[in-house]
C-alpha cells in the first residue's frame, strides 16, 4: 500500500538502467571472501578503537548487508553522527556466503514486494551511479517453475499481483523455458513466470557499495568493535517527547569497557539479535538455522548468462556459478544451529553439511537439471541463517524500549530485502514512527511475544520457518509446530465438541466444528472448498439465524485505571469513550498524522475503570501505543487482563433469549453498545451488547477460573432449548465479512486514515481536548471537500458467480484495468459468493458512490475474470438493522 504524497520515493519505477553483465562479477563470486581489499578501501582507516567518538547520534550495531545498508539510509536523509560498529570483519556474519538471488516475483505482501524491487533499483542503479562502486548486480532474469496445479493457481495469483506492484512478470511455456535454460528438464513443467530484469547480486560488493555510500553521506564506519550492551535511562535526555513510563536507551557499552553515548541504537546483529536485545530485555525471536547450496564442478555447456531457475516442489534454485552451477536448497523441515548461544567468535564460518539428511533433497533437486547428476561437487555449503516464528523479518521499534530499534531475522532473504528494509527503518528512526506509505504491521517486531523466544520454541518453529520457504502458502494454513503454547480454558471442552483448532497468536482457538463422530482434520489444502466447507456454511447460518457460541478468548484485554484513564484514553480515541458508565465505544487510535494505529473498543466500566479490548495481533501493538504516550505523573495504571478473563461470544437473533434463560439480570432493557455485570450460576460476568458478526449479540467477559462453569450452563441451555451451535473463525470471519467490519492488520493498516477506511463516524471532532492525530484529519476533511470527495476509499467487493474463493492479494479491475489488491476475503454464505474488502485509490479524482456505480467492476482469480458488485456500504444489512432488533 503505498501512498505517492507521503512517501514519494516507494512509488518510484523500479530499476531503470541496469548494471552490464561483466567478467568481473564472474570472478568475484558470491562465495568468494573478496572482502579484505573493500574492507580497506571502505572501512579500515576509521577502524581501531582510538578513533572512537565518545558520543553518536545513532549507533548502528552489525556491519552485514542490513547494518551497511541501514547506516547508508540514514546519513542519506541527513542523520548526522551515524557510526556503524562491527564485531569483527563487514559481511563476516551471514552476509558473505549468500547466494545473492534477487527476484523482485514471489510475494503477496505489497511491503516485501517493494523493498525488492527497491533494492535491486538500489544495486543496479542507485548504488552504482552514487558511489562509483559496482554493487555487483547481474540482470540474468529469474524463473519460477510451476510443476504442478496448486502451484500454477498459486503463482497465476501471484503473478498478478505482483504485475500490480510494478514488476514485469511474464507467464511464460516449458519450451520457452527450456530455450532459456537448456540444461533444465521440462516435462514435467507446467508454465515459468520469469522476470527478464531480475537476477543475482554479489553480497560481498553490495555491501561494500553501501558502506562507501554510508560514508560519502557522513557516515563512520569502524570495524574489530565488540559491543558488549546497551546503557539505558528513565529519564528524558535528549528528547523531551518520549515516555518516562518506558526506559530509553542512552548509548552502548564496548566489550574492552568502552561506553558512546547515543540517542538511538539499531540492532543489526544477524543472528546474533536474539541474544544481543536479550541484554537489554527486547525480545527478538529469530534462530538461526542451517543453509546449504551445492556446487558443481565447471560444465562445459553451462551459460553463466542463463537466468535463475526455481522449483519449490523440489527444494530448489539453480543457478550458473563459477563455470558450473549453484543448488541452493530450502528443505522441508530445516535444522536449528546453535539455539543456546550462537558463538561469540563465528566469523566467515561454515558448517559441517549433514549428507546424510540433506542427500535426498539434492538427489531430487538435481533431478531437474540431469546433466549435473554425474558432475563433481565443488563444495557442499552450509551456513547459519536467522528465521522468524512467522517467516517475517523484525523490523521496527523496540516495545520494551524507546529509541532502540531493530533490523534482523531476514528468512534468507536479506539481499534481497536488504536495501528496503534500510530506507524502511532510517524514515522510522527519522520521524520517531514508521513511515505511512508502507504497511509495517506484518513486519513491526511488536508482533513477537516473549514465550516465543524460549529455547524449545525456538528449536521446534525454526525448521517449519525453514521449510515454508518453498511450501505452496495455502490461505487457511496453520503452523503445525509449537501447538498448544496457549489454552483458553474452555479448550478441553471446545476438543470434545470436535473442534479443529487453529494457532491464533499462539492461543489454540476453533476453526470449525467437525460433526459429532467425524474426525476434525483438513483432508486435502486447497485454494477453494475443503471437505469441512459445510460445517463452515453451517455455523455460519446458524449465527444468522438463531444463536452461535464463539470462544474468543485470544482476544486482548487491558484493564486501564485511575483518575486520569478517562481522559487519557479519551485523547487517544477518535471517539469518545469517556461518556457514561456502561458504555461501550467501537473507536480508533490514530498517530499525529492521521494515521491508523489501532481499531478497537473501550468500555466504561466505572467513573476510573475501562477494558479496552483489541484484535491478538495488536496485542503488544495497543499495549506500546498507550505506554509510550502515558506521562509518568499521569494517574494512569494499565493491566494487560487478557489471562484473567474468558471471552464467550454469544451471537445471533436467538441469543437474547438464551441469555436470559440464564440470568436474573433484564435482558430485554439492555440496549446496544450496553455493558453491566449480569449474573449467569455462581458467575459474575461482564456481558456487553456488541457485535463483530452483524446480529444482535453479546460478548462476556468470565473471571477464568468460572469460565468453565458458565460455559456448562450456556451449553447446556443453549443446545436443549435454543439450537446453539458452535462456531469457530471461519464462520466469524464469513460473517465479519458479509458486514464489511474492518479487521486492523489484515485489510486495513497504518498507511490508512480513518476517512478513507469509512470510519469518520467515530470521530468525535467536538469533545474537549480533541484527540491524536485531529488536526490531520480535518485537514483530511477539507481536502476531500475541496476536491469533491477523497481519492482513496475502502469498498466491499462481493462476486457474483457463487464458485470461485477470493483470497488477499487478489486484483480488482474497473473495466478490464487493475485498480487494487483485495485485502481480506471470506465467503459469503448468506450474500453468495466470495466477499471481500478493497482500498480504491485514484490519481485525481475522488471515489465516489457514482463513478463506483458507472464502473464495470471485475476480479482477476488466477488469471480469470468474474464480476462483482462494489460497494462503499456493507451488502449485508446495510442500515444495521438487526444489530439493533
Ligand atoms: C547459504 C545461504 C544462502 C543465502 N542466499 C541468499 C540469497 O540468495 N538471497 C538473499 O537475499 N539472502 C540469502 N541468504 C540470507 C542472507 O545472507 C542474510 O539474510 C543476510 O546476510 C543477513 O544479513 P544481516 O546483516 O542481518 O546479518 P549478518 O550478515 O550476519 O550481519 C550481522 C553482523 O553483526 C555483527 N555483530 C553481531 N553481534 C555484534 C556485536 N555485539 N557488536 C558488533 N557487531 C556485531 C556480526 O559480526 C555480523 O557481521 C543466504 C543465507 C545463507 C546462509
Amino acid at each position: 500500500m503505498m501512498r505517492q504524497p507521503v512517501f514519494p520515493r516507494l512509488i518510484r519505477s523500479s530499476c531503470q538502467k541496469k548494471s552490464p553483465f561483466t567478467n568481473k562479477h564472474n570472478r568475484a563470486s558470491s562465495i568468494c571472501r573478496c572482502f579484505s581489499s573493500t574492507a580497506e578501501n571502505n572501512g579500515s582507516q576509521e577502524s581501531g578503537k582510538k578513533n572512537l567518538p565518545e558520543s553518536a547520534s545513532v549507533v548502528v550495531v552489525g556491519g552485514g548487508i542490513i547494518g551497511s545498508s541501514v547506516a547508508y539510509h540514514l546519513a542519506k536523509i541527513g542523520m548526522e553522527d551515524v557510526i556503524l560498529l562491527e564485531r569483527d570483519k563487514l559481511t563476516s556474519g551471514t552476509t558473505w556466503h549468500a547466494a545473492g538471488l534477487i527476484n523482485t516475483f514471489g510475494s503477496l505482501s505489497s511491503t516485501s514486494t517493494y523493498m525488492r524491487k527497491y533494492t535491486k533499483e538500489l544495486y543496479s542503479t542507485i548504488l552504482p551511479e552514487e558511489t562509483g562502486y559496482d554493487a555487483g548486480y547481474m540482470p540474468i532474469g529469474f524463473i519460477e517453475l510451476a510443476c504442478d496445479r496448486d502451484r500454477l493457481h498459486y503463482y497465476r495469483r501471484v503473478a498478478a499481483f505482483n504485475r500490480l506492484c510494478g514488476v514485469d512478470v511474464r507467464e511464460i511455456s516449458a519450451d520457452q523455458v527450456k530455450e532459456k535454460f537448456p540444461l533444465c528438464e521440462t516435462k514435467d513443467v507446467l508454465a515459468g513466470f520469469y522476470v527478464p530484469d531480475d537476477g543475482r547480486a554479489n553480497p560481498t560488493d553490495a555491501t561494500m557499495a553501501l558502506v562507501k555510500g554510508a560514508k560519502l553521506h557522513g557516515a563512520k564506519i569502524f570495524e574489530g568493535v565488540s559491543v558488549s550492551g546497551v546503557t539505558t535511562s528513565y529519564v528524558s535526555e535528549f528528547n523531551e517527547k518520549l515516555s518516562t513510563v518506558l526506559p530509553r536507551v542512552t548509548g552502548v557499552t564496548l566489550s574492552n569497557g568502552h561506553q558512546i553515548e547515543a540517542k538511538v541504537v539499531v540492532n543489526c546483529a544477524g543472528m546474533w539479535a536474539r541474544q544481543f536485545g536479550e541484554k537489554c530485555g527486547v525480545n527478538i525471536p529469530n534462530q538461526a538455522a542451517e543453509h546449504y547450496y551445492l556446487i558443481t564442478d565447471k560444465m562445459d555447456e553451462v551459460d553463466p548468462s542463463w537466468p535463475v531457475v526455481e522449483d519449490s516442489s523440489r527444494c530448489v534454485y539453480i543457478r550458473p556459478e563459477g563455470g558450473g552451477l549453484m543448488f541452493g536448497l530450502f528443505e522441508w523441515c530445516g535444522e536449528p544451529w546453535n539455539v543456546n548461544k550462537i558463538p561469540g567468535d563465528f566469523s566467515f564460518g561454515e558448517i559441517e553439511p549433514d549428507w546424510d539428511r540433506m542427500g535426498p533433497y539434492l538427489e531430487d533437486a538435481m533431478m531437474r537439471v540431469p546433466a549435473s547428476i554425474n558432475v563433481g561437487a565443488k563444495k557442499f555449503f552450509c551456513g547459519p541463517e536467522s528465521f522468524t516464528p512467522d517467516n517475517c523479518p523484525v523490523v521496527g521499534e523496540a516495545p520494551e524500549l524507546q529509541n532502540y530499534y531493530v533490523a534482523a531475522g531476514l528468512n534468507s532473504i536479506g539481499i534481497l530485502t536488504g536495501g528496503g528494509i534500510g530506507q524502511i527503518l532510517a524514515e522510522w528512526i527519522q520521524n520517531g514512527s514508521a513511515p505511512s506509505g508502507v504497511d509495517v504491521t506484518g513486519i513491526n517486531i511488536n508482533r513477537f511475544h516473549k514465550y516465543q523466544s524460549n529455547p524449545a520454541y525456538r528449536a521446534e518453529r525454526v525448521g517449519e520457518a525453514l521449510g515454508n520457504t518453498y511450501r505452496v502458502h495455502y490461505p487457511d494454513h496453520t503452523p503445525k509446530t509449537c501447538r498448544g503454547a496457549k489454552k483458553s480454558v474452555l479448550h478441553d471442552r471446545l476438543m470434545q465438541k470436535n473442534a479443529y483448532f487453529r494457532d491464533v497468536s499462539g492461543w489454540e482457538s476453533p476453526s470449525w466444528f467437525a460433526p459429532a463422530g467425524t474426525q476434525p482434520a483438513v483432508e486435502q489444502e486447497s485454494f477453494g472448498r475443503e471437505n469441512w466447507f459445510p460445517y463452515w456454511e453451517e455455523e455460519h447460518r446458524a449465527c444468522r439465524e438463531g444463536v452461535a457460541l464463539f470462544d474468543m478468548s485470544f482476544m486482548s484485554k487491558f484493564a486501564v485505571q485511575g483518575d486520569d484513564a478517562g481522559s487519557f484514553l479519551n485523547f487517544l480515541s477518535t471517539a469518545n469513550v469517556d461518556d457514561e458508565v456502561g458504555r461501550i465505544t467501537y473507536t480508533q487510535w490514530l498517530n499525529v498524522d492521521g494515521y491508523m494505529e489501532a481499531d478497537l473498543t473501550v468500555t466504561k466500566l466505572s467513573h476510573n475503570k475501562f477494558m479496552v479490548v483489541a484484535t491478538d495481533t495488536m496485542h503488544n501493538h495497543v499495549l506500546t501505543h498507550m505506554k509510550r504516550r502515558l506521562a509518568s505523573d499521569a494517574h494512569v495504571f494499565i493491566s494487560d487482563v487478557t489471562g484473567a478473563y474468558a471471552q464467550i461470544n454469544l451471537q445471533g437473533p436467538r441469543s437474547r433469549d438464551l441469555l436470559q434463560a440464564l440470568t436474573s439480570a433484564d435482558m430485554q432493557d439492555f440496549p446496544f453498545r450496553n455493558a453491566a455485570e449480569i449474573d449467569i450460576g455462581y458467575a459474575r460476568v461482564i456481558c456487553m451488547r456488541i457485535t463483530y458478526v452483524g446480529e444482535l449479540g453479546y460478548e462476556l467477559f468470565i473471571p477464568a477460573e468460572q469460565a468453565q462453569h458458565v460455559y456448562d450452563l450456556i451449553v447446556e441451555r443453549g443446545e436443549e432449548e435454543f439450537g446453539l451451535r458452535h462456531a469457530g473463525l471461519r464462520a466469524l470471519g464469513s460473517l465479519r465479512m458479509e458486514k464489511a467490519y474492518r479487521d486492523y492488520g489484515h485489510d486495513m493498516d497504518n498507511t490508512d486514515t480513518v476517512l478513507e477506511c469509512g470510519l469518520g463516524f467515530t470521530c468525535d471532532y467536538d469533545k474537549p481536548g480533541g484527540f491524536m492525530g485531529i488536526g490531520a484529519v480535518l485537514a483530511e476533511k477539507t481536502g476531500a471537500k475541496i476536491m469533491g470527495g477523497l481519492t482513496r476509499r475502502m469498498v466491499q467487493v462481493l462476486v457474483q458467480d457463487p464458485e470461485p474463493f477470493m483470497h488477499h492479494g487478489d486484483i480488482l479491475c474497473r473495466g478490464g484495468t487493475p485498480a487494487c489488491e483485495i485485502r481480506a476475503a471470506s465467503f459469503g454464505h448468506t450474500l453468495g459468493g466470495a466477499v471481500g474488502l478493497a482500498m480504491i485509490e485514484r490519481q485525481e479524482d475522488p471515489v465516489t458512490k457514482s463513478w463506483i456505480n458507472d464502473g464495470d467492476w471485475t476480479v482477476n482469480i488466477a488469471g480469470n475474470a468474474f464480476p462483482c458488485t462494489v460497494s462503499l456500504a456493507p451488502i449485508y444489512d446495510p442500515n444495521s438493522e438487526r444489530i439493533r432488533a
